[in-house]
């Protein structure tokens, strides 16, 4: 289950504070030293720690606090809130365009889970927005990759754009674009190529697709279950692409949450969307504060 380990350890701690009538210096010192071990065992950036730890221990040990009549509440109650701010603080909505169609652009890593993520934000935002979307499948490397886009096109009955393997992807994409403006298509959702790593030929694909179809949104899909390295794609990519916001996959399987924790302050970009497993329906808007009161139990 997501975070799973992370909780238990942070429910631990917070155990021995919550209904304490007093808490000394001392308390809190000991409090953040486990806080600590605990996110980075849960394999959070370490600069993030530091800086996370330095705010909630400023605040935690402020007069107000350790004078109120429940010291104990009112210290997870930072702690839950400089979680929330971690992960971004207001959740982020989509970004449509005034004049259709909204594009929404998928970049990643091969394997992140880009495909599957492509089809259910499309499926999730018919249903939720009332939106006729397209799809666009320019993966031409990986093989079965626009076959995958094609089977789950059909099984939610969501059209797809497909030239084939042999055509060089920003040109799929350009005569995408018009199809889905003749079509009256107000939703464009590109599928693009990963790699096993990131490489300049792929990045400099991305950038000539991006310049083609102008996306309002540059969606970064990364697996959750690949911690830090998931964090240093993410820099990469927005190095490159400016991207817009992250998808996270696999967070069913990632009982640390390390990468989820440290994307939004590497990489200041938000995450939109989590995946939580390989259903279609098995996508869901990020809520940084649901997300810290599930973690604190
Ligand atoms: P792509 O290469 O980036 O297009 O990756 P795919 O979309 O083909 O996904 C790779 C694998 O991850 C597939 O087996 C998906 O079913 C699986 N997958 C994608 N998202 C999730 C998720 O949120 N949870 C789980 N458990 N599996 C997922």
């Amino acid at each position: 289950m997501a975070f799973e380990s992370l909780s238990d350890r942070l429910q631990a701690t917070m155990k021995k504070i919550r209904g304490r009538g007093k808490v000394s210096e001392n308390d809190v010192k000991q409090m953040m030293r486990e806080i600590r071990l605990a996110l980075l065992e849960a394999d959070v950036n370490f600069k993030v720690v530091k800086t996370f730890i330095k705010k909630v221990q400023e605040r935690a040990v402020g007069q107000e606090i350790m004078k109120s009549l429940t010291p104990g509440q009112q210290i997870i109650k930072v702690v839950q809130e400089e979680l929330t701010e971690l992960m971004g603080g207001e959740q982020t909505k989509l970004n449509f365009s005034l004049k259709p169609p909204t594009v929404l652009l998928f970049v990643g890593l091969q394997g992140a889970g880009k495909t599957t993520s492509a089809a259910k934000l499309a499926n999730h935002i018919r249903k939720n927005n009332n939106k006729k979307p397209l799809m666009i499948a320019a993966d031409i490397y990986r093989p079965a990759a626009i076959k995958q886009l094609q089977t789950l096109g059909s099984q939610l009955n969501i059209p797809v754009f497909s030239l084939g393997d042999q055509v060089n992807p920003v040109d799929i994409v350009r005569q995408g674009m018009d199809q889905a403006r003749a079509d009256h298509n107000d939703l464009v959702i590109i599928d693009t190529a990963g790699r096993l790593h990131i490489d300049e030929g792929l990045m400099n694909e991305l950038e000539q697709i991006k310049e083609v179809s102008h996306p309002d949104e540059v969606f970064l899909v990364v697996d959750a279950m690949t911690g830090q390295d998931a964090v240093n794609v993410a820099r990469a990519f927005n190095d490159r692409l400016d991207i817009t916001g992250v998808i996270m996959t696999k967070l069913d399987g990632d009982t640390r949450g390390g990468a989820a924790l440290s994307i939004r302050s590497v990489t200041g970009k938000p995450i939109k969307f989590v995946g939580m497993g390989e259903k279609m329906d098995a996508l869901e808007p990020f809520h940084p504060d649901r997300m810290a009161s599930r973690i604190l139990g």
